[in-house]
């Protein structure tokens, strides 16, 4: 999609620290981190939101967790555990409409989230 900042990553088009990618999703830092991880998972493929995520792909959800899963290996926070959180749509608080996992650890998380 022409305007998506995360298609623009995809593509190489917009700098980030990337520390993941294969040939179906790409993970990278977010730009303002909440936590001293946090990474963000996506797919390359252009999805907005995850109301449009068709019945057919809904395994690409999973698959995002397994790289969230090996991320969390990486960065030693798979034992003393991590959030994951996607927002959809605006009461949400999404802002990129390009569907991603975000992955935070390092600190203890706070219930309820805001
Ligand atoms: P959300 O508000 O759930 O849609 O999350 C979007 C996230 O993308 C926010 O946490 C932003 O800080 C992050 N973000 C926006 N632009 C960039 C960028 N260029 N590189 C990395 N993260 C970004």
């Amino acid at each position: 999609m022409g305007d998506c900042i995360f298609c623009k990553i995809v593509e190489k088009k917009l700098p980030a620290k990337i520390v993941y990618e294969d040939d179906i999703v790409i993970a990278f830092d977010d730009i303002s981190p909440q936590a001293p991880v946090h990474t963000l998972i996506i797919p390359r493929k252009h999805i907005s939101t995850l109301m449009d995520i068709k019945d057919d792909e809904l395994n690409l959800l999973g698959y995002m967790i397994k790289i969230a899963r090996k991320i969390a290996k990486d960065r030693g926070i798979a034992d003393r555990g991590f959030r994951l959180v996607t927002n959809c749509n605006p009461e949400s608080g999404q802002s990129v409409y390009h569907i991603h996992l975000h992955m935070l650890g390092g600190r203890r998380m706070h219930w309820p989230p805001g």
